[in-house]
């Protein structure tokens, strides 16, 4: 299939595809991704039910930015087939992607609030006005991340965990049903990835489905319904204690995950100095 960025239908104010009854939230089938000659996914497939929150895990380099951009419908897979609620993700209003922090130019000159309203417009197509019934769902996504003060603050001014919340509440005003988030607890504290934590804990009770890929096994395993564990191809796909095994963990890492026996699951600790202190998939 033809590379390069797609424009969403959705986004301008096109046709939005209906929910079939009955299909899954996500179903990826034999998802292929190539960057030039380089393999970035290799025929992944797994599906996702209503409302379940998935953390994605694996190595640098594992894919987990290009998976989630793919589900996005941020770029088209070369093989294979993404589905949201049985339609091509594009043509969706109802998935909101919050790319890593890092792909974001902060210096742009826009509000807090703007971007949150940029959910509206994503809703209702860029050349309809902003409604009062706007308004009233940008303040309530704003108070329900605790960004209330923070609206006419320019997006450079905000602190790490202050900018994913942002996102959080663009996707609440968007009224997204499918969540798709690239690692917004790296680089936070403590207190701020609880902050992001609760908020997932809101969404949960609202039956959004979430897709997030972090570093952390942990709190993938603590935290998340199911872990999809990544390297380039699917190394496995289910509950914590059906994916933090030594022998899959081994695979994706590598030798240089370091596993610890705990009592109720092994514990995988990165040797590496570097990075996130992860591992990186050899090229
Ligand atoms: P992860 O998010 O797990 O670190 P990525 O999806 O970012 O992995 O990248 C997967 C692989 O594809 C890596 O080897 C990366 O270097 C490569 N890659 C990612 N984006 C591009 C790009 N735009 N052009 C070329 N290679 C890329
Ligand atoms: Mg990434």
């Amino acid at each position: 299939m033809r590379r390069g960025k797609r424009r969403p239908a959705a986004f301008f104010g096109g046709p939005h595809a209906l929910h079939r009854p009955g299909a899954d939230v996500l179903s990826v089938q034999g998802v292929t991704v190539r960057y030039g000659p380089h393999l970035a996914l290799e025929a992944v497939s797994f599906t996702v039910r209503r409302g379940e929150q998935i953390a994605i895990v694996g190595p640098n380099g594992a894919g987990k930015s290009t998976l989630l951009k793919v589900i996005a419908g941020v770029i088209p897979p070369d093989e294979g087939v993404v589905q949201v609620y049985g339609d091509e993700p594009d043509r969706h209003v109802c998935i909101a992607y919050v790319p890593q922090r890092s792909a974001v130019d902060w210096r742009f000159p826009i509000t807090v609030y703007d971007v949150v309203m940029m959910g509206r417009l994503r809703k209702h197509g860029l050349f309809r006005p902003p409604r009062h019934e706007d308004r009233l769902k940008v303040e309530a996504a704003l108070a329900t991340v605790d960004m209330v003060s923070m609206a006419r603050r320019q997006i450079g001014q905000l602190s790490g965990g202050q900018q994913q919340r942002m996102f959080i509440a663009r996707a609440l005003a968007q009224e997204a049903s499918l969540m798709l988030m690239d690692e917004p607890l790296t680089g936070l504290d403590l207190p701020a990835q609880e902050q992001i934590l609760r908020i997932l804990d809101e969404l949960r009770k609202a039956e959004v489905t979430v897709l997030l890929s972090t570093h952390d096994l942990e709190q993938a395993a603590d935290r998340f319904d199911r872990l999809l564990l990544l390297r380039r191809r699917l190394i496995a796909f289910g509950r914590a204690e059906e994916v933090l095994r030594p022998d899959l963990l081994l695979e994706a890492y590598g030798g240089r995950l370091r596993l610890v026996p705990m009592a109720d699951r092994v514990l995988a600790v990165a040797d590496s100095c570097c990075g996130h202190g992860e591992t990186e998939v050899d090229r």
